[in-house]
């Protein structure tokens, strides 16, 4: 993977080969990751925190309650690291020590601007909203005041960061290829279950398709 800028802190020294700092690569997989990790240092002890993430152009958009303690303190500007990381499969070699993964993978560094003007926090929410089912915030019911005002929504600025992508087979010592042992790629994939209905959904109603499974399985 070639492209993008790096820093001293973004530069991928351990197989460069498979570092990009171009948005084409990092926007991808900050997309399709559900999920991120948020880590930040309080008095010197490190924290990382699983959360939901949303991309808006050359922001990542956080989000929780008021009361998080994750979000008040980056709301500071301290230091924050998000990462998030997709799963492709597992690489599995002649050697143990050429077992790998295949992954996609993004680090991003910042610091954290709480957002404070409305009609942002409510483009972050639809974001969100969008990222768990698209087309779901227009079905349900929107945020009041009141349930604004508990959300406290942080935004990162996407200016540091690094992505990492490994694909491909395994890559074996060569004496070793004549090791009568199974060697290659077993793909792995996020995928729907079959949809439980609430027990108090009291509608007849069809299960939405929950239709953001990677391009590759669909
Ligand atoms: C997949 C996923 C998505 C999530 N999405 C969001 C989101 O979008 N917004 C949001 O606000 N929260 C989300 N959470 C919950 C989040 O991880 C935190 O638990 C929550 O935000 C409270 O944060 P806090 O800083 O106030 O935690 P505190 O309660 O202040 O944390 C105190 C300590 O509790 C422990 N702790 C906190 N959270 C976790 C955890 N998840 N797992 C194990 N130990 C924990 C840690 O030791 C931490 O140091 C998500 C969790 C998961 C797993």
């Amino acid at each position: 993977m070639a492209g993008g800028t790096s820093t001293p802190r973004t530069r991928v020294r351990r197989l460069p080969k498979r570092g990009g700092y171009d948005r084409a690569a990092i926007d991808p997989i900050l997309d399709e990751a559900l999920i991120a990790h948020l880590g930040f240092t309080v008095d010197g002890q490190p924290f990382v925190i699983p959360t939901l993430h949303a991309r808006v152009g050359d922001v990542v958009y956080v989000h929780g309650s008021a009361a998080s303690r994750t979000l008040k303190h980056l709301a500071q500007g301290f230091p924050a690291c998000l990462t998030v990381t997709l799963v492709d499969g597992v690489v599995l070699a002649r050697s143990i020590f050429n077992h790998s993964m295949n992954y996609r993978s993004v680090v991003l560094l910042g610091q954290a601007e709480p957002v404070t003007e409305q009609q942002e926090k409510l483009e972050a929410l639809v974001a969100f909203s969008e990222k768990i089912l698209p087309g779901r915030w227009d079905e349900v019911r929107e945020p009041t005041a009141k349930e604004l005002k508990a959300t406290s929504i942080l935004r990162l600025p996407i200016t540091e960061a690094s992505a990492k992508v490994r694909t491909g087979p395994p890559g074996d010592d060569e004496p070793d290829y004549t090791i009568p042992v199974w060697a290659g790629v077993i793909p792995l994939a996020l995928v729907q279950g079959t949809p439980v209905p609430d027990p108090k959904l009291t509608f007849d109603l069809p299960a939405p398709r929950w239709d953001r499974l990677p391009k590759r399985v669909k």
